[in-house]
């Protein structure tokens, strides 16, 4: 099996409501995404994909819907303002953690074509969430 990572770096605001540490205020993260292929044979190029490909299929999706964004819960009280200040923000169906933040990239990644094996999402150089199916 052969496998390929590719990191993407990006910047979001957000707040974990209901959460009882620090992380319910409103706050922001300089994260990197790592995002990993695998297959079992390489293709025609030696490669599992090429890093460029992947590149851009990831960046892509993440500077247009996650980076410099501001991702809250749909139910959180805060949209309503946002809304009405035409403010920029994202409502997500579930909490905006690192783990749910993962799996929205996999499986946009997934949906693309790419045999993804995990996509891993640092939080902070000590804090990491993954997600594979
Ligand atoms: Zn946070």
């Amino acid at each position: 099996m052969f496998t390929v990572t590719k990191e993407v770096s990006f910047c979001y605001g957000h707040r974990l409501m209901e959460h009882a540490g620090k992380c319910r205020n409103v706050h922001g993260h300089s994260v990197k995404a790592a995002i990993t292929l695998s297959a079992e044979k390489l293709n025609r190029h030696g490669m599992v994909c090429d890093f460029g490909e992947i590149d851009g299929v990831a960046c892509g999706f993440i500077e247009e819907q996650l980076d410099h964004n501001f991702l809250l819960h749909r139910d959180d009280p805060l949209l309503p303002f946002l809304r009405q200040a035409n403010e920029r923000f994202m409502a997500l169906d579930e909490h905006p953690t690192a783990e749910y933040l993962a799996k929205l990239i996999y499986q946009y990644i997934a949906a693309q074509g790419y045999p993804v094996d995990s996509v891993s999402l640092w939080e902070t150089p000590s804090a990491c969430a993954s997600y594979r199916e």
